[in-house]
């Protein structure tokens, strides 16, 4: 049932979520359960079939061609590799299981050319972008956990690399992932507020974005975070915060949670700092902007995006690494 604010907002119970998130995909069955199972992961890690991929700081070794870009993956039985440096990242359709190695550095792990998400996470099909998305993710949270939080012991590696345990005081340590909100705010007349943070390039815009507290729920997070950054205030009802769904963000280890939010004000405050600037854009001042090079927009692999294209209804031109005539 759809409900009219000021002529403009329609808040839905059945509004579409996003679709096809560049880093929420996914080709591979995570068999978690399979985790614990010492004899069937080493089974998995003897069988010729299995296929093993290196990560080293947020990248992995990629092959290309003229159409395709995907992941330099081997046989993990060729390869000697240890259950400490190891992880288990699922098995596809096909019933082969796929492995991850922690490398320290580049040298020697196949193909010259690694790449980041942010180079090639929209160019990858399903199955590469959902296991080198849980590839950095993982790598991120094994690097900063090789000593145990408690008591500062080294930690090892358990449950085929999502669990390390502390042999001095026998603590458990799980992959952690941080809820963040992104929000791109509407108003009244169905503009959409945008901001540039102090530290982009001028004409950088994005939809404003934050952690969640501790203590704090999803939906306070997206009121508290867009006055924060803005001073505007989002409406008190329910249905003035829309979620639309969520992608991992593994920077390092983020998931960010997105919605669209209804403003009950205009007015806009920024500290000039961390936000630099923030805009009410209409839709014609958008692509104006946009198609001139004035404005430029987060790159197609961040819900950001998406939720700008939603709130815009089409695709728009240009992005923070693409410039303006270069296909996407
Ligand atoms: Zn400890």
């Amino acid at each position: 049932m759809a409900r009219a604010r000021g002529g403009v907002w329609l808040g839905s119970l059945t509004v579409a979520m996003l679709d096809t998130l560049m880093l929420a995909r996914s080709g591979v069955d995570r068999v978690a359960e399979r985790r614990s199972d010492a004899e069937w992961i080493s089974a998995r890690l003897a069988d010729p079939a299995s296929r093993l991929m290196s990560v080293n700081d947020g990248a992995a070794p990629v092959v290309r061609d003229a159409q395709q870009v995907a992941l330099a993956l081997r046989s993990v039985a060729d390869s000697e590799v240890t259950a400490e440096d190891v992880a288990f990242l699922g098995v596809d359709d096909d019933d082969v299981a796929y492995f991850v190695e922690h490398v320290a550095d580049r040298e020697g792990h196949g193909p010259a050319e690694w790449g980041s998400l942010r180079d090639v996470g929209s160019g990858l099909d399903d199955r590469d972008a959902g296991l080198l998305v849980t590839a950095v993710a993982l790598d991120n949270w094994r690097r900063g956990h090789g000593r145990c939080p408690r008591c500062g012991a080294l930690t090892l590696a358990r449950q085929a690399g999502w669990s390390r345990t502390c042999p001095s005081c026998e603590a458990l340590h799980f992959p952690r992932t941080d809820p963040a909100v992104i929000v791109l705010v509407r108003d009244d007349d169905d503009r959409a507020l945008l901001g540039r943070q102090g530290r982009w390039q001028e004409g950088w815009f994005s939809t404003l974005a934050g952690f969640v507290d501790p203590g704090e729920s999803a939906e306070a997070a997206v009121r508290r975070e867009v006055h924060e950054e803005s001073g505007v205030v989002i409406g008190s009802h329910p249905d003035d915060v829309e979620y639309l769904g969520s992608q991992p963000w593994p920077f390092p280890a983020s998931l960010m949670l997105g919605y669209h939010a209804r403003a009950a004000s205009t007015d806009i405050v920024v500290d000039g700092e961390e936000i630099a600037q923030a805009r009410w854009f209409s839709r014609a001042e958008l692509i104006a902007e946009c198609e001139a090079g004035a404005v430029r927009l987060p790159p197609d692999i961040s819900i950001a995006r998406r939720l700008i294209e939603r709130w815009y209804g089409g695709e728009l031109p240009g992005d923070w690494s693409r410039p303006l005539g270069v296909a996407r």
